[in-house]
């Protein structure tokens, strides 16, 4: 080797050294990605698919005549005990099949939702479901009737990317509606933010949705709670006229496409992450809210997170954390008992300072009440309909006087 080439030899590892040093500290953690792909059983003439959007089947076996064994696996651990998944079969002739759920971590599959079309849902019937059983370790399993029609199996009735993008484009189409993207996930897709009402207005109202991909009714329950404060009442109007309602639909798109149990892309439960704001995501959100309540003259009134659990319940500040407006939510609460006398929910309040949620943070950063609003996995869409409806509406009433008594 001469001098010259050994001088262009040394460089070239520089560079290479270089370029592995910064694309390591640069790259950010990303979850392994399940394969999509279709499972062909020639044989039987059966098809598995997990190659779509928000599908969640990360193996498929034949195991005996008849049975098929779908592995289902979280995109990282430990993670809560709430499964995800989502696969399509498709059979050449009509038959009647058998699928186990072998879940590789703990948490228990729930009664699958099917479609023929992915428009129309309903339960499986329950004399065609089996939960798990440890003791007897038997798995979850589903009797389909699969043919040439595509079967959809998921865990809840989806409301998937395309819906909610769908419903915010709709949306911003209102006079009084403003869209903007506030940032782009690991995976880049956008994060889009609707700004309603009065752009003069100083008084504001934050609302997130879907931080947890599998908690749909939660993002049904948004749906209907803005549908409510951007439509075509007086009550609405003059609402939108004194706030304007910011509103992140989806904190976590990339969780929502790939199917996951909880996680963003980089592997974190986002609502454990206002604090230390590890995620692209998480400081998007963070960042745009405080640019926003930093505003002269802007006031926050409440900070409103939907989520999906076992129950319909809110997770708040203790009544004695005060709050701007004082003691909104015992207020609002009482409001919405008020509005509909047999809805049975719970409140939960607490403030753990530890627990780096979105409604500490928000409670911490803008004074207001922060509010982590679930609905029950199981409650039904029209429910959930009515009642964030009604929320909404008791959340104007109250919000509405505090702004003529100033
Ligand atoms: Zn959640």
């Amino acid at each position: 080797m001469n001098k010259l080439s050994f001088f262009i030899f040394l460089t070239a590892l520089a560079f290479i050294n270089l370029g592995d040093k910064v694309a390591r500290s640069e790259a950010p953690f990303k979850v392994p990605l399940q394969t999509r792909k279709e499972w062909n059983f020639e044989k039987e003439g059966v098809q598995f698919s997990n190659n779509f959007s928000g599908a969640r089947l990360n193996d498929c076996t034949f195991l005996k005549d008849n049975v098929y064994v779908a592995t289902i696996t979280p995109e990282n651990s430990p993670i809560n005990r709430s499964p995800w998944y989502a696969f399509k079969i498709t059979s050449q002739k009509k038959q009647s099949i058998e699928v186990r759920f072998l879940l590789t971590h703990p948490g228990a599959a729930s009664k699958p939702n099917i479609s023929f079309d992915g428009k129309k849902w309903k339960a499986l019937e329950k004399d065609k479901w089996t939960a798990a059983n440890s003791e007897k370790k038997t798995l979850a399993s589903a009797q389909l009737e699969v043919g040439p029609n595509t079967i959809w199996v998921f865990a809840h009735h989806p409301v998937s990317l395309d819906d909610l993008n769908s419903w915010t484009n709709t949306l911003a189409k209102a006079p009084h509606t403003k869209i903007t993207t506030i940032g782009k996930s690991l995976e880049g897709r956008p994060i889009k933010q609707l700004a309603i009402g009065n752009p003069d207005a100083n008084n504001f109202v934050f609302i997130l949705g879907r931080q947890h991909p599998p908690e749909i009714t939660g993002s049904v329950g948004l749906m209907s709670f803005v549908d409510t404060i951007a439509m075509d009442s007086p009550l609405s109007k003059t609402f939108r006229n004194n706030f304007q309602t910011i509103v992140i639909p989806v904190v976590n798109p990339d969780g929502v496409e790939h199917g996951h149990w909880r996680s963003t892309l980089g592997g974190v439960d986002p609502n454990r992450d206002y604090g230390p704001f590890t995620q692209i995501e998480t400081k998007a959100i963070r960042d745009s809210l405080a640019t926003i309540a930093k505003l002269p003259k802007a006031r926050v009134y409440l900070f409103l997170d939907f989520h999906s659990t076992f129950e319909d319940i809110f997770y708040t500040q203790r009544d004695e954390d005060q709050t701007f407006p004082l003691l909104f939510t015992k207020r609002w609460l009482n409001g919405i008992q008020e509005h509909f006398p047999d809805y049975v929910f719970k409140r939960d309040p607490g403030h753990n300072e530890n627990l780096p949620t979105s409604k500490t943070w928000a409670y911490k950063t803008f004074g207001c009440a922060g509010i982590t609003y679930e609905f029950g996995y199981n409650t039904s869409f029209e429910k959930v309909r009515v009642i964030a409806s009604g929320a909404a509406e008791e959340m104007i009433k109250i919000l509405v006087a505090e702004t003529a008594s100033r």
